[in-house]
């Protein structure tokens, strides 16, 4: 299928200028649907990055968004909630053609969420503000929230609009200024970003995109001094060293890293409905989900009925073309991914795992699409149901005791999201509390909100996106003591 979207011209945008690459170089972008390449960014060098984040500090301290009143930056980012709106199903189509996602899921995901974000950082800049604080001494305390001045954005493929701007949305909105690097396969809806941005009235310099690698471009924002706080969302493999170089220059960092949820399904929930959540959250975005729900854990009364409705619907969930509306899965976002998760189900089937349904790729137009896997009778300690498989595979196991569920639940090394399906409001509860998870929910899946704070325990990272607690990760507080003597 040829395309007529609009990828723009693919340079960095850095100063509120686009330019090309020191020395020219570009990388391919590949449409997820074909396998083949349809346009190609610019690749920044470690010296481009110095550049951005020159820009990024010339920006800080002249003041011009740093020194706005909240209230102030508050108008200009509504103003770019509004342009993604506007611009939604050009976004929408060019986040379809770089990530492989349903143009559906695109439109009411990707793109309303995006400028939920910026319009949630938008309302919350207006109440920035500081305390006073009662205190015994003759004088006068309070404390201010300033910005922390540069931030490096750092990241991940999947979610490319939604991530950056959980990212650029606090950050701007508290009155930082940024330097962007998305993902290396999928940068397109960043820099169609910097130009809604641009476009808002964000002053020049203030959001600066660098298109490039990780070794390169996200090396050298690590390394470099003039980055006052690291934003990274990614893998634990990648976050680890992340931080350490974070903690080697001691710059604050918020963590957002891998996930492998489980979903405990009790035998008094409403089974129906309990599956239909349970597929929801492990085929969403071709189950390239931090937040999905790869590990169904099910009551053994019931185990073999879930069983029989998943193997009876899973295969029914449409696959296919991503800019066909009525698809639900679309392809894995590159061939990398796709190989891995064909390892897996591999070690799956070696591993003693039972095929329910899917386990092999399905052959369309030359695409990375994979069929909808469910796979029974792995022991919780195999591979498969221990790491992040991060594709649509789904492996379950029984439970006798609520005790064995939540021992079943806690048993990865990851804690980003966990979910129960019950009828019982009192277990609801008891469990929720009991799950090492950033978030949990209840009878649905995938229930997100930028009012709703999220971010992982154990390996799944530290510190919150979303909520008020986001926009304080972007501020330092500062304390002034006057005497009244
Ligand atoms: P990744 O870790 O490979 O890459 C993430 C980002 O880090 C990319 O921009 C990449 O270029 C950059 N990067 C890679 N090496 C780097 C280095 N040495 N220095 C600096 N930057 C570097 O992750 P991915 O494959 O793009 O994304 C999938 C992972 O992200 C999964 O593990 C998923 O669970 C996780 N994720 C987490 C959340 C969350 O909110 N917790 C959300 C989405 C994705």
């Amino acid at each position: 299928m040829t395309t007529t979207i609009d990828t723009g011209p693919g340079q960095l945008f850095i100063g509120g200028r686009w330019r090309e690459a020191t020395g020219g170089a570009r990388r391919e972008v590949v449409d997820p649907s074909t396998g083949k390449p349809v346009t190609t960014v610019a690749e920044a060098s470690a010296a481009d990055v110095d550049d951005a984040v020159r820009a990024a500090r010339r920006a800080f301290d002249a003041g011009e968004w740093s020194g706005l009143s909240g209230r102030e930056r508050g108008r200009v980012l509504h103003r770019v909630a509004q342009l993604i709106r506007g611009n939604a199903e050009e976004l929408a189509a060019l986040e379809s053609l770089d990530v492989g996602k349903p143009i559906n899921l695109c439109k009411a995901v990707d793109i309303a969420n995006a400028a939920n974000d910026y319009e949630y950082f938008a309302s919350l800049a207006f109440t920035l503000d500081g305390a006073t604080r009662d205190t015994p001494l003759n004088a006068l305390a309070y404390t201010r929230r300033e910005p922390l001045g540069v931030v490096a954005a750092i990241t991940p493929f999947n979610f490319p609009l939604i991530l950056a701007g959980s990212k650029l949305g606090p950050a701007l909105a508290a009155g930082n200024t940024v330097v962007h690097k998305p993902a290396d396969e999928t940068p397109l809806s960043a820099l169609y970003m910097a130009r809604l941005l641009a476009e808002a009235g964000v002053p020049d310099g203030v959001v600066n995109v660098v298109t490039g690698s990780g070794p390169v471009a996200g090396e050298a924002l690590l390394a470099h001094r003039g980055i006052d706080k690291i934003a990274f969302t990614g893998s634990t493999a990648v976050g680890r060293h992340v931080a350490a170089a974070a903690g080697q220059a001691l710059k604050p960092v918020t963590m957002e890293l891998g996930g492998n949820a489980a979903h405990i399904v009790f035998e008094d929930a409403d089974l129906e409905q309990a599956v239909g959540a349970v597929i929801k959250g492990f085929v969403f975005n071709t189950g390239q989900f931090c937040m999905g729900g790869p590990r169904l854990l099910v009551a053994r009364p019931v185990y073999s009925t879930v069983l029989g409705i998943l193997a009876e619907a899973v295969p029914g969930v449409p696959v296919g073309d991503p800019r066909d509306e009525a698809t639900v899965v679309g392809p894995m976002a590159g061939e990398r991914h796709l190989r891995k998760v064909e390892e897996y189900v591999g070690l799956a089937r070696k591993e003693g795992g039972r095929i329910v349904c899917g386990g092999e790729r399905l052959d369309l137009n030359g695409g990375f699409y994979y069929r909808p896997t469910v796979i029974a009778d792995l022991p919780n300690d195999s591979r498969v149901v221990q790491e992040e498989i991060f594709g649509p595979v789904l492996t379950v196991q029984p439970f006798d005791s609520e005790e064995e569920a939540v021992a079943l639940a806690n048993s990865t090394p990851y804690g980003l999201a966990s979910g129960v399906q019950t009828g019982n409001l009192a277990r609801a509860h008891r469990i929720a509390a009991r799950l090492q998870a950033g978030i949990v929910w209840v009878n649905d899946w995938a229930l997100l909100d930028p009012a709703v704070p999220f971010g992982g325990v154990k390996n799944s990272g530290f510190g919150r996106e979303y909520g008020p607690e986001a926009l304080a990760a972007y501020t330092k507080v500062k304390s002034v003591v006057v005497s009244l003597d």
